[in-house]
């Protein structure tokens, strides 16, 4: 079979390449999912936080595009806003911390408040006990539907001739002329442009192809979803403490939480670190007397995958022409993946389909 565009892995990074792709007219696009469902890894398991301003001005420029594309998503994307706007509040016990945001929301038009002490506790009077000099108040980001994300960029892209194969992993690549040769177990394709978006995997992948692969770091971090608890404001937003190295929101009359650990682990399906409580009872401890005693009724953990100077990489291969990587989406990927997919489509079609001008 041949196609002009095989995608590797059928989370975020790959349902918003093809999407963006398919909306361009491109036709010949196949999206090969490992798994049973796309969405069975961290594109599925994320806390669905969408934040417009990240650690970096390389990411926020993703951030903040992200975010605006889930507000007003495009109509065959969603008919109505991919997020539910709670607002969010980064919390910091260093000025120099609260600068830096403040900077990078400024320099990318994100819509924030500055919010000193008083008006950090007027907004999240429950943790008025913890150690902050301030507050940055994002009235614009959110929670975002994670769910109907991923199946609107797959329903579109389908609807849009993309064929998505699940249960299909790829076992295998070689160049072929100008392309590369795939296989999973039940067929063999040729793709002008391999695209690996496979997340925590994305270095299995570049090794299979020959590629020289950057080490991408596959890190755990664990999510806690408290039992229900009557303190509970839905409306509340979420609330990321930076210097503490703690966030949480509020989650169907719960607190969902994490500790933000993250512990190196080889790519698959983690399990739950018998330590893992321990690190997020010391961790809410910081967040003053009223987070002391949560009791936890479930938790999860799952890999967020970085490149080692942690930004995204988007990009053809330097050394394998056919090869192009959507990958290292770090923890920004669901607020992101717009903007990502956006990009690494404008690259492809670039290449794929240049202007005769
Ligand atoms: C605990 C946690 C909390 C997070 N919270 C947030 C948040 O609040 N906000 C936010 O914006 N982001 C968050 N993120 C980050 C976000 O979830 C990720 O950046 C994003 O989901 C990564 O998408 P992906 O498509 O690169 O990877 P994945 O979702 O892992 O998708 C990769 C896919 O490739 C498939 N695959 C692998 N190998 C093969 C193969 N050989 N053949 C075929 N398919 C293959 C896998 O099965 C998988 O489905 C969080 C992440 C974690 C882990």
């Amino acid at each position: 079979m041949r196609v002009k565009v095989a995608i590797i892995g059928g989370g975020f990074a790959g349902a918003a390449t093809a999407f963006f792709l398919s909306r361009a007219g491109l036709d010949g696009i196949v999206v090969l999912e490992r798994e049973p469902v796309c969405g069975a890894h961290a594109s599925g398991r994320n806390a669905a936080m969408c934040r417009s301003v990240a650690e970096t001005s390389q990411w926020t420029a993703l951030t903040s595009r992200g975010a605006a594309l889930l507000r007003e998503p495009p109509p065959d994307l969603s008919p109505a806003p991919l997020v539910t706007r709670t607002g969010g509040i980064l919390v910091g016990t260093e000025r120099a911390t609260l600068a830096s945001v403040e900077a990078q929301a400024a320099a990318f038009g994100v819509r924030h408040q500055r919010l000193d002490r008083a008006g950090l506790d007027a907004r999240w009077p429950l943790l008025s006990g913890m150690a902050a000099e301030g507050a940055v108040s994002f009235p614009d980001d959110g929670v975002i539907d994670v769910h109907g994300l991923l199946q609107g960029y797959l329903r579109a892209s389908r609807a849009a001739g993309v064929e998505v194969v699940t249960g299909a992993e790829v076992l295998s690549m070689r160049m072929a002329g100008a392309g590369m040769e795939l296989t999973t177990r039940d067929r063999t394709l040729h793709a002008d442009c391999v695209v690996i978006a496979a997340g925590a995997w994305a270095g299995v992948l570049g090794a299979l192809a020959g590629a020289d692969a950057p080490p991408f770091a596959t890190l755990r971090r664990h999510l806690f979803v408290s039992a229900r608890d009557r303190r509970v404001d839905a409306d509340a937003p979420w609330l990321w403490h930076l210097d503490e190295g703690i966030y949480l929101r509020p989650e169907s009359g719960a607190w969902l939480l994490s500790a933000c650990d993250e512990d190196a682990h080889p790519p698959s399906a983690p399990e739950v670190s018998p330590v893992a409580l321990e690190h997020l009872a010391e961790r809410a401890a910081l967040l003053g007397p009223g987070m002391q005693s949560l009791s936890i009724a479930r938790s999860w953990a799952c890999l967020r995958t970085f490149t080692p100077d942690r930004r995204p990489l988007i990009g053809w291969d330097r050394q394998r022409r056919p090869l192009f990587w959507v990958a290292g989406l770090g923890g920004h990927g669901a607020t992101a993946s717009g903007a990502i997919g956006e990009l690494a489509a404008e690259s492809i079609l670039a290449r794929l389909r240049p202007s005769t001008g």
